[in-house]
Protein backbone atom coordinates (compact mmCIF):
# COMPACT_ATOMS: atom_id res chain seq x y z
CA UNK A 1 0.00 0.00 0.00
CA UNK A 2 1.34 3.44 -0.25
CA UNK A 3 2.58 4.14 3.18
CA UNK A 4 4.66 1.06 2.63
CA UNK A 5 5.75 2.29 -0.76
CA UNK A 6 6.18 5.77 0.64
CA UNK A 7 8.38 4.05 3.65
CA UNK A 8 10.71 2.93 0.86
CA UNK A 9 10.83 6.27 -0.80
CA UNK A 10 12.28 7.99 2.10
CA UNK A 11 14.43 4.53 2.18
CA UNK A 12 15.52 5.41 -0.94
CA UNK A 13 16.16 9.35 -0.87
CA UNK A 14 17.96 8.92 2.07
CA UNK A 15 20.14 6.17 1.08
CA UNK A 16 21.06 7.66 -2.21
CA UNK A 17 21.20 11.03 -1.56
CA UNK A 18 19.73 14.03 -3.75
CA UNK A 19 22.02 17.09 -4.70
CA UNK A 20 20.89 20.40 -5.24
CA UNK A 21 22.93 23.41 -6.26
CA UNK A 22 24.18 23.82 -2.64
CA UNK A 23 24.98 20.82 -2.01
CA UNK A 24 27.02 20.92 -5.71
CA UNK A 25 29.06 23.35 -4.87
CA UNK A 26 30.13 22.27 -1.46
CA UNK A 27 31.01 19.06 -3.19
CA UNK A 28 32.98 20.47 -5.68
CA UNK A 29 34.92 22.83 -3.39
CA UNK A 30 36.28 19.58 -2.14
CA UNK A 31 37.10 18.21 -4.77
CA UNK A 32 39.24 21.65 -5.73
CA UNK A 33 40.72 20.67 -2.27
CA UNK A 34 41.60 17.23 -2.97
CA UNK A 35 43.25 18.96 -6.30
CA UNK A 36 45.33 21.05 -4.75
CA UNK A 37 46.14 18.08 -2.24
CA UNK A 38 47.60 16.40 -5.58
CA UNK A 39 49.13 19.45 -6.50
CA UNK A 40 47.28 21.04 -9.30
CA UNK A 41 48.24 24.58 -9.41
CA UNK A 42 45.06 27.09 -8.02
CA UNK A 43 43.99 28.49 -11.12
CA UNK A 44 43.67 25.26 -13.23
CA UNK A 45 41.68 23.80 -9.53
CA UNK A 46 39.41 26.48 -9.99
CA UNK A 47 38.59 26.85 -13.36
CA UNK A 48 38.04 23.21 -13.49
CA UNK A 49 35.44 22.70 -11.42
CA UNK A 50 33.89 25.81 -12.61
CA UNK A 51 33.48 23.65 -15.77
CA UNK A 52 32.60 21.07 -14.14
CA UNK A 53 29.61 22.81 -12.26
CA UNK A 54 28.27 24.03 -15.50
CA UNK A 55 28.44 20.73 -16.82
CA UNK A 56 27.06 19.64 -13.96
CA UNK A 57 24.21 21.85 -14.17
CA UNK A 58 23.76 21.82 -17.95
CA UNK A 59 22.98 17.64 -17.78
CA UNK A 60 20.32 18.45 -14.98
CA UNK A 61 22.48 16.15 -12.76
CA UNK A 62 19.98 17.17 -9.91
CA UNK A 63 16.90 15.10 -11.59
CA UNK A 64 18.51 12.06 -12.38
CA UNK A 65 18.54 8.76 -10.84
CA UNK A 66 22.05 8.90 -8.86
CA UNK A 67 23.13 12.30 -8.93
CA UNK A 68 26.54 11.62 -6.55
CA UNK A 69 27.27 8.86 -9.44
CA UNK A 70 26.95 11.29 -12.51
CA UNK A 71 28.50 14.23 -10.91
CA UNK A 72 31.72 11.92 -9.79
CA UNK A 73 31.60 11.00 -13.86
CA UNK A 74 31.73 14.71 -14.63
CA UNK A 75 34.53 15.16 -12.77
CA UNK A 76 36.70 12.45 -14.10
CA UNK A 77 35.78 13.11 -17.73
CA UNK A 78 36.53 16.64 -17.26
CA UNK A 79 39.48 15.61 -15.59
CA UNK A 80 40.32 12.98 -18.39
CA UNK A 81 39.70 15.49 -21.18
CA UNK A 82 42.22 17.74 -19.11
CA UNK A 83 44.94 15.33 -19.32
CA UNK A 84 44.85 15.04 -22.90
CA UNK A 85 41.74 13.15 -23.37
CA UNK A 86 43.05 10.37 -25.64
CA UNK A 87 46.80 8.63 -25.27
CA UNK A 88 49.29 10.54 -27.59
CA UNK A 89 51.37 7.77 -29.13
CA UNK A 90 55.09 8.32 -29.84
CA UNK A 91 56.39 9.40 -33.30
CA UNK A 92 58.04 7.17 -35.05
CA UNK A 93 59.13 8.68 -38.45
CA UNK A 94 62.08 9.27 -39.98
CA UNK A 95 64.98 7.19 -40.67
CA UNK A 96 66.86 7.12 -38.00
CA UNK A 97 64.12 8.34 -35.61
CA UNK A 98 65.71 10.55 -33.77
CA UNK A 99 64.85 11.57 -29.80
CA UNK A 100 66.37 13.67 -27.57
CA UNK A 101 65.44 13.89 -24.23
CA UNK A 102 65.28 17.14 -22.06
CA UNK A 103 65.12 17.86 -18.50
CA UNK A 104 66.09 18.67 -15.20
CA UNK A 105 69.14 16.81 -13.61
CA UNK A 106 67.73 13.60 -11.65
CA UNK A 107 64.38 13.90 -13.58
CA UNK A 108 65.15 10.65 -15.16
CA UNK A 109 66.43 11.08 -18.65
CA UNK A 110 68.87 8.87 -18.55
CA UNK A 111 66.95 6.04 -16.78
CA UNK A 112 64.02 7.14 -19.12
CA UNK A 113 66.12 6.61 -22.09
CA UNK A 114 67.19 2.88 -21.78
CA UNK A 115 63.54 2.01 -20.62
CA UNK A 116 62.14 3.84 -23.60
CA UNK A 117 65.40 1.67 -26.07
CA UNK A 118 64.37 -1.35 -24.23
CA UNK A 119 60.48 -0.88 -25.25
CA UNK A 120 60.69 0.07 -28.92
CA UNK A 121 63.33 -2.89 -28.92
CA UNK A 122 60.60 -5.31 -27.49
CA UNK A 123 57.37 -4.05 -28.53
CA UNK A 124 57.71 -2.17 -31.99
CA UNK A 125 60.55 -4.34 -33.28
CA UNK A 126 62.95 -1.73 -33.01
CA UNK A 127 66.93 -1.28 -33.41
CA UNK A 128 67.89 1.90 -31.13
CA UNK A 129 71.20 3.52 -30.37
CA UNK A 130 71.75 4.90 -27.10
CA UNK A 131 73.62 8.23 -27.13
CA UNK A 132 75.87 9.52 -24.15
CA UNK A 133 75.35 13.78 -24.50
CA UNK A 134 75.92 14.39 -20.82
CA UNK A 135 79.48 15.71 -21.25
CA UNK A 136 80.21 17.27 -17.89
CA UNK A 137 80.00 14.01 -15.89
CA UNK A 138 82.23 11.22 -16.60
CA UNK A 139 79.78 8.39 -14.35
CA UNK A 140 76.60 9.86 -16.36
CA UNK A 141 78.24 8.11 -19.31
CA UNK A 142 78.94 5.20 -17.64
CA UNK A 143 75.72 5.15 -16.37
CA UNK A 144 73.88 4.88 -19.38
CA UNK A 145 76.82 2.23 -20.77
CA UNK A 146 75.31 0.38 -17.54
CA UNK A 147 72.08 0.80 -19.08
CA UNK A 148 72.69 -0.30 -22.17
CA UNK A 149 73.96 -3.25 -21.07
CA UNK A 150 70.90 -4.26 -19.33
CA UNK A 151 68.66 -4.26 -21.98
CA UNK A 152 71.23 -5.19 -24.67
CA UNK A 153 71.09 -2.07 -26.48
CA UNK A 154 74.64 -0.18 -28.07
CA UNK A 155 75.93 3.08 -26.48
CA UNK A 156 77.27 5.48 -28.32
CA UNK A 157 79.72 7.46 -26.40
CA UNK A 158 83.00 9.87 -26.98
CA UNK A 159 84.30 10.54 -23.56
CA UNK A 160 86.72 12.43 -24.82
CA UNK A 161 84.44 15.00 -26.30
CA UNK A 162 83.53 18.15 -24.93
CA UNK A 163 80.45 18.87 -27.31
CA UNK A 164 77.20 17.74 -27.40
CA UNK A 165 76.07 18.82 -30.77
CA UNK A 166 79.41 16.80 -32.15
CA UNK A 167 78.91 13.85 -30.53
CA UNK A 168 74.53 13.61 -31.68
CA UNK A 169 75.97 14.31 -35.07
CA UNK A 170 78.59 11.67 -35.21
CA UNK A 171 75.82 9.35 -33.29
CA UNK A 172 73.35 9.79 -36.33
CA UNK A 173 76.13 9.20 -38.48
CA UNK A 174 77.22 6.00 -36.95
CA UNK A 175 73.63 4.67 -36.38
CA UNK A 176 72.61 5.37 -40.48
CA UNK A 177 76.03 3.50 -41.20
CA UNK A 178 75.26 0.41 -38.77
CA UNK A 179 71.64 -0.28 -39.77
CA UNK A 180 70.12 1.51 -36.58
CA UNK A 181 66.10 2.58 -37.00
CA UNK A 182 66.22 4.76 -33.83
CA UNK A 183 68.82 7.12 -31.96
CA UNK A 184 68.10 8.15 -28.68
CA UNK A 185 70.09 11.25 -27.56
CA UNK A 186 70.29 11.69 -23.56
CA UNK A 187 71.58 15.22 -22.25
CA UNK A 188 72.89 16.92 -19.69
CA UNK A 189 70.72 18.38 -16.87
CA UNK A 190 71.02 21.01 -14.05
CA UNK A 191 69.39 20.99 -10.98
CA UNK A 192 67.32 24.47 -11.93
CA UNK A 193 66.99 26.24 -15.26
CA UNK A 194 69.65 27.81 -16.52
CA UNK A 195 71.11 29.92 -19.92
CA UNK A 196 74.07 27.29 -20.39
CA UNK A 197 72.23 24.10 -19.95
CA UNK A 198 69.32 26.00 -22.18
CA UNK A 199 71.47 27.43 -24.97
CA UNK A 200 73.23 23.85 -25.05
CA UNK A 201 69.96 21.69 -25.77
CA UNK A 202 68.62 24.60 -28.13
CA UNK A 203 71.96 24.17 -30.61
CA UNK A 204 71.97 20.09 -30.17
CA UNK A 205 67.79 19.94 -31.35
CA UNK A 206 68.73 22.74 -33.85
CA UNK A 207 71.57 20.33 -35.30
CA UNK A 208 70.02 17.26 -35.40
CA UNK A 209 65.96 18.38 -35.73
CA UNK A 210 64.68 15.58 -33.91
CA UNK A 211 61.26 13.78 -34.53
CA UNK A 212 60.73 13.66 -31.14
CA UNK A 213 61.31 16.07 -28.31
CA UNK A 214 60.63 14.78 -24.80
CA UNK A 215 60.39 16.90 -21.60
CA UNK A 216 61.26 14.64 -19.05
CA UNK A 217 59.94 15.79 -15.14
CA UNK A 218 59.81 14.46 -11.85
CA UNK A 219 55.90 14.56 -10.61
CA UNK A 220 57.02 14.35 -7.36
CA UNK A 221 58.26 17.89 -7.94
CA UNK A 222 54.91 19.34 -8.15
CA UNK A 223 54.38 22.59 -9.00
CA UNK A 224 57.56 23.21 -10.29
CA UNK A 225 57.37 20.84 -12.84
CA UNK A 226 55.19 23.48 -14.32
CA UNK A 227 57.36 26.28 -14.21
CA UNK A 228 60.46 23.68 -15.67
CA UNK A 229 58.24 22.76 -18.15
CA UNK A 230 56.78 25.97 -19.50
CA UNK A 231 61.09 26.98 -19.64
CA UNK A 232 61.90 24.12 -21.68
CA UNK A 233 59.17 24.22 -23.91
CA UNK A 234 59.64 27.84 -24.79
CA UNK A 235 63.11 27.14 -25.69
CA UNK A 236 62.34 23.66 -27.33
CA UNK A 237 58.57 23.29 -28.14
CA UNK A 238 59.02 20.13 -27.33
CA UNK A 239 56.53 17.13 -28.28
CA UNK A 240 55.28 15.12 -25.63
CA UNK A 241 56.17 14.91 -21.52
CA UNK A 242 57.41 12.31 -19.31
CA UNK A 243 55.88 12.07 -16.23
CA UNK A 244 58.23 9.89 -14.11
CA UNK A 245 58.75 8.44 -10.11
CA UNK A 246 55.13 8.11 -10.54
CA UNK A 247 55.56 4.19 -8.46
CA UNK A 248 55.49 6.56 -5.00
CA UNK A 249 52.62 8.29 -3.66
CA UNK A 250 52.56 11.21 -5.45
CA UNK A 251 49.36 11.99 -6.76
CA UNK A 252 50.82 13.13 -10.22
CA UNK A 253 48.35 16.85 -10.29
CA UNK A 254 51.58 17.35 -11.75
CA UNK A 255 50.08 15.76 -14.81
CA UNK A 256 46.99 18.50 -15.46
CA UNK A 257 48.65 21.67 -14.90
CA UNK A 258 51.62 20.52 -17.12
CA UNK A 259 48.96 19.84 -19.72
CA UNK A 260 46.78 22.78 -19.32
CA UNK A 261 49.77 24.88 -19.48
CA UNK A 262 51.93 24.09 -22.03
CA UNK A 263 49.37 22.03 -23.84
CA UNK A 264 51.94 19.23 -24.74
CA UNK A 265 50.98 15.29 -24.39
CA UNK A 266 52.04 13.60 -21.74
CA UNK A 267 53.23 10.77 -23.69
CA UNK A 268 54.95 8.05 -21.24
CA UNK A 269 55.33 7.18 -17.13
CA UNK A 270 57.87 5.78 -15.56
CA UNK A 271 56.86 3.39 -12.66
CA UNK A 272 60.18 2.30 -11.04
CA UNK A 273 63.86 2.29 -11.52
CA UNK A 274 63.99 -0.89 -13.08
CA UNK A 275 64.04 -1.01 -17.01
CA UNK A 276 60.06 -2.31 -17.65
CA UNK A 277 59.02 0.12 -15.73
CA UNK A 278 57.68 2.47 -18.04
CA UNK A 279 53.62 2.80 -19.32
CA UNK A 280 52.22 4.62 -22.26
CA UNK A 281 50.18 7.59 -20.60
CA UNK A 282 45.98 7.18 -20.32
CA UNK A 283 44.87 10.15 -19.22
CA UNK A 284 41.54 8.17 -18.08
CA UNK A 285 43.47 6.01 -15.79
CA UNK A 286 45.39 9.37 -14.49
CA UNK A 287 41.90 10.47 -13.79
CA UNK A 288 41.74 7.61 -11.87
CA UNK A 289 44.18 7.56 -9.76
CA UNK A 290 44.12 11.42 -8.94
CA UNK A 291 40.34 10.77 -7.82
CA UNK A 292 40.94 7.42 -6.17
CA UNK A 293 44.36 8.92 -4.32
CA UNK A 294 42.48 12.01 -3.72
CA UNK A 295 39.57 10.49 -2.37
CA UNK A 296 37.65 12.46 -4.70
CA UNK A 297 34.58 9.29 -4.87
CA UNK A 298 34.53 9.12 -0.82
CA UNK A 299 34.71 12.93 -0.49
CA UNK A 300 31.24 13.19 -2.84
CA UNK A 301 29.84 10.40 -1.02
CA UNK A 302 30.74 12.22 2.69
CA UNK A 303 29.64 15.40 0.92
CA UNK A 304 26.37 14.11 0.41
CA UNK A 305 25.63 11.82 3.32
CA UNK A 306 25.95 15.07 5.28
CA UNK A 307 23.46 16.63 3.18
CA UNK A 308 20.82 13.70 3.57
CA UNK A 309 21.18 13.98 7.43
CA UNK A 310 20.32 17.83 7.43
CA UNK A 311 17.41 17.13 5.40
CA UNK A 312 16.18 14.14 7.84
CA UNK A 313 17.01 16.30 10.59
CA UNK A 314 15.23 19.42 9.42
CA UNK A 315 12.20 17.03 8.48
CA UNK A 316 12.67 15.47 11.95
CA UNK A 317 12.30 18.85 13.56
CA UNK A 318 8.95 19.88 11.46
CA UNK A 319 7.02 16.20 12.24
CA UNK A 320 8.58 16.98 16.31
CA UNK A 321 6.51 20.05 16.20
CA UNK A 322 3.97 18.91 14.51
CA UNK A 323 4.47 21.00 11.30
CA UNK A 324 4.29 18.03 8.64
CA UNK A 325 1.73 18.85 6.41
CA UNK A 326 0.19 17.87 2.93
CA UNK A 327 2.85 20.41 1.16
CA UNK A 328 5.53 17.93 2.74
CA UNK A 329 4.15 15.01 1.91
CA UNK A 330 4.05 16.94 -1.70
CA UNK A 331 7.50 17.62 -1.69
CA UNK A 332 8.66 13.73 -0.76
CA UNK A 333 6.66 12.60 -3.74
CA UNK A 334 7.82 14.67 -5.92
CA UNK A 335 10.87 14.00 -5.26
CA UNK A 336 10.75 10.42 -5.47
CA UNK A 337 8.95 10.98 -9.07
CA UNK A 338 11.67 13.00 -9.96
CA UNK A 339 14.21 10.00 -9.04
CA UNK A 340 12.70 7.75 -11.90
CA UNK A 341 9.72 5.20 -12.37
CA UNK A 342 8.40 3.79 -9.50
CA UNK A 343 9.90 -0.19 -10.90
CA UNK A 344 13.79 1.39 -10.88
CA UNK A 345 13.06 2.93 -7.45
CA UNK A 346 11.76 -0.45 -5.78
CA UNK A 347 14.54 -1.69 -7.58
CA UNK A 348 17.19 -0.15 -5.52
CA UNK A 349 16.19 -0.81 -2.49
CA UNK A 350 19.10 -2.72 -1.11
CA UNK A 351 18.71 -6.23 -0.73
CA UNK A 352 14.80 -6.20 -1.38
CA UNK A 353 15.52 -5.77 -5.13
CA UNK A 354 15.12 -9.14 -6.24
CA UNK A 355 12.25 -10.49 -4.04
CA UNK A 356 10.60 -6.83 -5.23
CA UNK A 357 11.44 -7.09 -8.69
CA UNK A 358 7.98 -9.09 -10.28
CA UNK A 359 5.70 -6.72 -8.25
CA UNK A 360 4.05 -4.45 -11.11
CA UNK A 361 4.33 -1.10 -9.42
CA UNK A 362 2.22 1.63 -11.66
CA UNK A 363 4.24 4.39 -13.03
CA UNK A 364 1.13 6.99 -11.98
CA UNK A 365 0.70 5.62 -8.11
CA UNK A 366 0.73 9.06 -7.01
CA UNK A 367 -1.03 10.90 -9.79
CA UNK A 368 -4.46 10.64 -7.82
CA UNK A 369 -2.96 11.77 -4.79
CA UNK A 370 -1.21 14.40 -6.20
CA UNK A 371 -4.90 15.64 -7.73
CA UNK A 372 -6.05 15.50 -3.91
CA UNK A 373 -3.51 17.24 -2.23
CA UNK A 374 -3.48 20.25 -5.15
CA UNK A 375 -7.47 21.06 -4.51
CA UNK A 376 -6.58 21.41 -0.78
CA UNK A 377 -5.93 25.28 0.10
CA UNK A 378 -2.58 26.09 1.73
CA UNK A 379 -4.29 26.19 5.09
CA UNK A 380 -5.83 22.73 4.47
CA UNK A 381 -2.43 21.27 3.77
CA UNK A 382 -0.11 22.83 6.78
CA UNK A 383 -2.99 22.05 8.84
CA UNK A 384 -4.68 18.91 7.75
CA UNK A 385 -6.73 18.90 11.00
CA UNK A 386 -9.17 21.29 9.96
CA UNK A 387 -9.69 19.07 7.18
CA UNK A 388 -13.90 18.52 8.24
CA UNK A 389 -16.83 16.49 5.74
CA UNK A 390 -17.45 19.98 4.27
CA UNK A 391 -13.54 20.00 3.58
CA UNK A 392 -13.77 16.96 2.03
CA UNK A 393 -16.34 17.17 -0.35
CA UNK A 394 -14.82 19.93 -1.62
CA UNK A 395 -11.66 18.51 -1.74
CA UNK A 396 -13.16 15.53 -4.01
CA UNK A 397 -14.94 17.24 -6.48
CA UNK A 398 -12.05 19.87 -7.36
CA UNK A 399 -10.32 17.27 -7.71
CA UNK A 400 -12.45 14.61 -9.32
CA UNK A 401 -11.92 11.69 -6.99
CA UNK A 402 -14.28 9.98 -4.60
CA UNK A 403 -14.86 11.08 -0.96
CA UNK A 404 -13.53 7.58 -0.06
CA UNK A 405 -9.94 8.28 -1.56
CA UNK A 406 -9.77 12.06 -0.39
CA UNK A 407 -10.37 9.48 3.60
CA UNK A 408 -8.01 6.78 2.38
CA UNK A 409 -5.59 9.59 1.98
CA UNK A 410 -5.94 11.22 5.07
CA UNK A 411 -6.23 7.55 6.90
CA UNK A 412 -2.31 7.18 5.03
CA UNK A 413 -1.41 10.88 6.12
CA UNK A 414 -2.57 10.13 9.48
CA UNK A 415 -0.70 6.82 9.92
CA UNK A 416 2.55 8.35 8.22
CA UNK A 417 2.64 11.03 10.49
CA UNK A 418 2.30 8.43 13.58
CA UNK A 419 4.90 6.56 12.64
CA UNK A 420 7.37 9.62 11.84
CA UNK A 421 6.96 10.52 15.46
CA UNK A 422 6.84 7.24 16.76
CA UNK A 423 10.81 7.30 15.08
CA UNK A 424 11.57 10.22 16.92
CA UNK A 425 10.72 8.50 20.59
CA UNK A 426 12.70 6.65 22.32
CA UNK A 427 14.89 4.36 20.20
CA UNK A 428 14.23 6.17 17.17
CA UNK A 429 17.32 7.80 16.28
CA UNK A 430 18.32 3.72 15.90
CA UNK A 431 14.96 3.41 14.09
CA UNK A 432 15.88 6.20 11.81
CA UNK A 433 19.52 4.87 11.09
CA UNK A 434 17.95 1.86 10.24
CA UNK A 435 15.90 3.30 7.33
CA UNK A 436 18.95 4.26 5.79
CA UNK A 437 19.68 7.93 7.53
P1 LIG B 1 68.77 12.17 -15.05
O1 LIG B 1 69.72 12.98 -14.22
O2 LIG B 1 67.67 13.01 -15.60
O3 LIG B 1 69.44 11.38 -16.09
O4 LIG B 1 68.05 11.14 -14.05
P2 LIG B 1 68.35 9.60 -13.80
O5 LIG B 1 67.83 8.79 -14.91
O6 LIG B 1 69.79 9.41 -13.46
O7 LIG B 1 67.43 9.34 -12.55
C1 LIG B 1 67.66 9.95 -11.30
C2 LIG B 1 67.23 9.00 -10.20
O8 LIG B 1 65.84 8.74 -10.28
C3 LIG B 1 67.89 7.64 -10.31
O9 LIG B 1 68.21 7.18 -9.01
C4 LIG B 1 66.84 6.75 -10.93
O10 LIG B 1 66.98 5.41 -10.56
C5 LIG B 1 65.58 7.36 -10.37
N1 LIG B 1 64.41 7.17 -11.23
C6 LIG B 1 64.26 7.50 -12.53
N2 LIG B 1 63.02 7.21 -12.97
C7 LIG B 1 62.36 6.68 -11.92
C8 LIG B 1 61.03 6.19 -11.72
O11 LIG B 1 60.15 6.18 -12.61
N3 LIG B 1 60.71 5.74 -10.47
C9 LIG B 1 61.64 5.75 -9.47
N4 LIG B 1 61.25 5.30 -8.28
N5 LIG B 1 62.87 6.21 -9.62
C10 LIG B 1 63.25 6.66 -10.83
MG1 LIG C 1 71.40 11.45 -16.77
Amino acid sequence: NLSEKLDKAFHILKGHGKITEVNVADTLKEVRRALLDADVNFKIAKDFTTRVKEKAMGQDVLTTLQPGQLLIKIVKDELTELMGGDAAGINLSGNPTIILMSGLQGSGKTTFSGKLANFLKDKKNKKPLLVACDIYRPAAINQLHVVGEQIGVEVYSEPENKNAVDIAQNAIKHAKANGFNVVIVDTAGRLAVDEEMMTEIANVHKAITPNETLFVVDSMTGQDAVNTAKAFNDRLNFDGVILTKLDGDTRGGAAISIKSVVNKPIKFIGTGEKMDAIDVFYPDRMADRILGMGDVVSLVERAQAQYDEEEARKLQKKIAKNEFGFDDFLTQIQQVKKMGNMKDLVGMIPGAGKALKDIDVPDDAFKHIEAIIYSMTPAERSKPSIIDVKRKNRIAKGSGRKVEEVNQLMKQFDQMSKMMKMMQGPGGKNLMKMMGG
